[in-house]
């Protein structure tokens, strides 16, 4: 059985002190939760505030995005070795926003996985389809190509730290969310892939998130599913009663 993760991505959203109440307002409500990992996503600008906001407790925090390269002349760019400096341990890697916004592909976000490892962090790999493609019956293939490319040239030890999150593009933001049946069966295909790659006992120990317009109301048949390890989510991760009945659903 994996443990469940819960990861609240705060997109650019929040001020400063928005998101200290918050963060401080999920660790006094959260305290008690001891079986699962919650780990919250700020902008940039609130990483360390909010870092110190959970310090002592068994939230964690985590980078939006991050640049591949360690450091240099990259204006505006992230490192991950910045982003440990300031207390982060994860990081998001090829959300779909960055992947249709900013043009991230496969080659890149492979390697933005290898520089968040390289810091020390443990990257959430985004992967879904759009909606054209999945009525065009290429869900599986989209995803599927995602998978195999990002995570090219990776070996079993470096999955030890990686955690997937299947995110159907047009479920994000939308409120339309897939159903747990759909859900489940992506997270079973992105498991046999990782099982032909990496070998049964990382696939097995590999956790994979939904992500898409998770709420109260539908988090606990979504998390009820075999192959789905936690979520992903977005607007809901906004609010500490929503979030916090998300992470104990
Ligand atoms: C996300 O940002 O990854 C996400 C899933 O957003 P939402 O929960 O708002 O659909």
């Amino acid at each position: 059985m994996r443990r469940l993760l819960l990861a609240g991505n705060w997109k650019m959203h929040l001020d400063l002190r928005g998101a200290i109440q918050l963060a401080a307002g999920l660790r006094r409500e959260l305290a008690d939760v001891a079986d699962r990992d919650v780990v919250l996503f700020p902008p940039f600008p609130f990483l360390a505030d909010v870092a110190d906001a959970v310090e002592g407790s068994s939230i964690e925090v985590g980078a939006q995005n991050l640049h591949p390269e360690p450091q240099g002349a990259f204006t505006g760019e992230v490192s991950g070795a910045i982003l440990a400096s300031v207390g982060c341990r994860w990081a998001i890697v090829g959300h779909s926003e960055r992947r249709d916004l900013f043009g991230e592909k496969d080659a890149f976000l492979n390697k933005k996985l290898r520089a968040a490892l390289a810091a020390g962090l443990k990257p959430i790999l985004c992967v879904g389809e759009h909606l054209e493609e999945r009525d065009a019956g290429r869900a599986e293939s989209v995803v599927a190509e995602q998978v195999r490319g990002c995570l090219d040239g990776f070996g079993a030890e470096d999955m030890e730290r990686v955690t997937i999150a299947y995110e159907p593009v047009w479920a994000i933001g939308t409120g339309r969310t897939a159903t747990p049946q759909q859900a489940n069966e992506m997270h079973g295909v992105v498991r046999a892939l990782i099982g032909e790659r990496f070998g049964s006992g990382v696939a097995s120990a590999t956790r994979i998130l939904y992500g898409g317009s998770v709420k109260p109301s539908n988090a606990k048949a979504l998390l009820a599913e075999q192959e789905i390890d936690g979520a992903l989510v977005g607007g809901a991760s906004l609010k500490v009663e929503d979030f916090v009945q998300i992470v104990r659903a």
